[in-house]
């Protein structure tokens, strides 16, 4: 019966995600979702959103159990009995940056296998960063996220829940917006 550990930020948990998610659990008896408790790097979602946002998002996967961490990824695994590590791949740069924590995890943790997806061509440019940019500054992103997802994006931006994209938002330094 093969474990896997699936882990990562999740700030927020999107629809990429969620199809590795379901891919996994499709393939390994039990999946641990596991939301990584401190990266360094600023986030948007506490941890405890970050988890009830995966957890709602998840919902419907049973052999599916969202926890949070912290530490090494390969020593969680362990405390999990989980056998293998689920990552997903978008590009060069994921390959690039998997392979070299891969690497590491192998130093670390040899017995601990990992295993990327790629991800499904439509989620190819898809990241929490992108979907956290678009919806603060009112855009559509309704094949990006879950509801509960739009809706807590919409909270932390201060946008109403209908007539985003008409909506006129406050300005913000963006790659997807023009600057003055
Ligand atoms: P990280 O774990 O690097 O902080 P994330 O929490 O966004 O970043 O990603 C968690 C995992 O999900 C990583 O393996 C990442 O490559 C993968 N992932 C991110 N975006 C997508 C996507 N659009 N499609 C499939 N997998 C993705």
């Amino acid at each position: 019966m093969t474990r896997a550990l699936y882990p990562g930020t999740f700030d927020p948990i999107h629809n990429g995600h969620i199809d590795i998610a379901e891919r996994a659990s499709a393939i390994f008896a039990e999946v641990v979702f596991a939301v990584y408790d401190a990266p360094p790097k600023k986030l948007l979602f506490n941890t405890e959103e970050r988890l009830a946002l995966a957890r709602s998002a998840l919902a419907h996967l049973t052999n599916v159990t969202v926890t949070t961490y912290t530490g090494l990824t390969v020593e969680y695994a362990r405390q999990n009995a989980a056998d293998v590590i689920v990552r997903g791949l978008r590009n060069i740069a994921d390959f690039q940056s998997e392979h070299q924590i891969g690497g590491a995890n192998h130093h670390l943790a040899s017995e601990v296998e990992l295993c990327c997806f790629f991800c499904h061509g439509e989620y190819a440019y898809l990241s929490s960063t992108i979907l956290k940019e678009v919806a603060s500054l009112g855009g559509d992103t309704t094949l990006w996220a879950p509801d509960a997802v739009q809706l807590a994006l919409r909270d932390k931006f201060n946008l109403s829940e209908t007539n985003l994209s008409s909506r006129s938002v406050p300005r913000r330094r963006s790659k997807l917006a023009h600057r003055g």
